[in-house]
């Protein structure tokens, strides 16, 4: 039987994408094949990434470029987001495909006798990325046991290779023999036994005009109740502290079954436990419109973490952004859910730098700081396919000075603000290139 080598990262949804090759590996795992620890020894190798930004597609890309020129000989698949997310990738020859809405390719690829729709897991793996990035395995995952591993290069990503593209790759301009994998001792290591992973819904059902996941994602699909309260009995019966919902959005739930949010967590509540909820994302207008309706109890005892998608403090932005809630609303949610529990972890997101954001837009985001325990400031990336392609940028100085801002601004409030998709490299570089 052929030998798998799974290799996956993505530098700001690690998380979700591990879970993702995590059903990949035990669809293939219970299908009897043998997944090797190191891509040398492997048959096929699998490629899973999520090219979330620019620069990300970059890694994506300088990723590819190795696997392909290190292992010639070997049938290398990409799957998950990647081939429909990063612009023109299928026109690499040498490549096969599987994107998020063609799965069942695998069951046509690998002959399995479990189907790969019939895989459910419950605990993520960890899968290495290339020596591209320090990765610090305790950022990455809730209390894992070997939370303390952190993994470091010294590889300096330069300017040749920012200017890798699919073509280069494809005409052999761009040459790199610098590239190292890490060693692969802790590929495929699982998280921690306290942590137990559900989907209750895949997909969202929103149409945000800069999303690209949409391109790859489903309208959602929610699973059956009494599926999810049996998988979260099970989760109580062998211990696990904490059930991570890793939803792309949790407050979709029901809108396909004539169900809603309300009634999932009220369900949920109904089992007796001692153990904590994280939601991985809660898109705020299922938030407001079932808030009323769920229990206070469950965020006064069942909830330790919550990321809530604000995206923009501007009313006028959120039009923008084809999306439907009232910000104040919101953030009159979020105080509500702290005097409930003051150690809930709030979490929130914006995007900064979105297309015809002023300064004044930008500033006013940083009175989040007030609300949210942490706020991740991701940069606007402009994607080909998406409703906000032709609207008018900011500059590239606009978005220098504020990213600037915001590297000051964390360095007064610390772990209040995170910079989420740069690299400590990234970050040097926009300090270096303001002063
Ligand atoms: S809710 Fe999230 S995943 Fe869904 S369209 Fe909006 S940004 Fe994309």
């Amino acid at each position: 039987m052929s030998t798998i080598f799974i290799w996956s990262a993505s530098w700001a949804e690690h998380s979700q994408v591990w879970f993702q090759s995590t059903i990949v590996y035990e669809f293939l795992i219970q299908n009897g094949y043998k997944l090797v620890k190191n891509a040398k020894d492997a048959d096929y190798i699998l490629l899973n990434a999520y090219p979330f930004d620019n620069y990300e597609e970059k890694l994506v890309l300088l990723s590819l470029y190795y696997y392909l020129n290190t292992y010639k000989d070997k049938k290398i698949i990409v799957f998950g987001s990647a081939p429909n997310m990063i612009y023109g990738i299928k026109r690499i020859p040498w490549l096969m495909y599987i994107s998020y809405s063609e799965y069942e390719k695998f069951d046509t690829i690998f002959h399995g006798t479990i189907s790969i729709k019939d895989i459910h897991v419950w605990r993520i793996r960890f899968f290495i990325p290339l020596k591209l990035e320090e990765v610090s395995l305790w950022d990455l995952l809730h209390n894992a046991l070997w939370s303390n591993l952190k993994l470091e290069t010294n590889y300096e990503i330069s300017e040749y290779d920012l200017s890798i593209t699919i073509d280069s790759i494809i005409d052999g301009t761009y040459q790199n023999n610098t590239i190292e994998e890490y060693p692969w001792d802790y590929n495929y290591m699982e998280d921690s036994i306290d942590n137990f992973y559900i989907e209750t819904t895949r997909g969202c059902g929103f149409d945000c005009s800069y999303c690209a996941i949409k391109r790859v994602s489903w309208y959602t699909k929610s699973f059956p109740i009494d599926d999810i309260i049996s998988d979260i009995q099970h989760a109580v019966s062998i211990g696990a502290k904490n059930i991570i919902i890793i939803d792309e959005d949790v407050g979709s739930y029901g809108i396909d079954i004539w169900l809603d949010f309300a009634f999932l967590i009220n369900k949920i509540n109904e089992i007796p436990w001692d153990f904590h909820i994280k939601f991985y994302y809660l898109e705020p207008k299922h938030l407001v419109e079932n808030f009323h309706r769920i229990a206070p109890e469950f965020w006064e005892n069942k909830v330790s973490y919550a990321r809530i998608t604000l995206q923009t403090t501007s009313q006028r932005i959120l039009t923008l952004m084809n999306r439907n809630y009232d910000i104040t609303e919101v953030l009159n949610i979020c105080k509500k859910i702290k005097m409930y529990n003051t150690s809930i972890l709030l979490w929130s997101i914006v995007i900064y730098g979105f297309p015809t954001e002023t300064y004044d837009e930008f500033s006013d985001y940083f009175r989040l700081l007030k609300y949210f325990d942490c706020t991740d400031f991701l940069c606007y990336a402009d994607k080909k396919w998406t409703k906000t392609y032709n609207m008018q940028k900011n500059s590239h100085e606009e978005i220098l000075r504020k990213s600037l801002v915001i590297l000051k601004m964390k360095q007064k409030f610390g772990d209040k603000i995170d910079p989420v998709i740069w690299s400590p490299r990234e970050r040097k570089k926009i300090l270096a290139s303001c002063y």
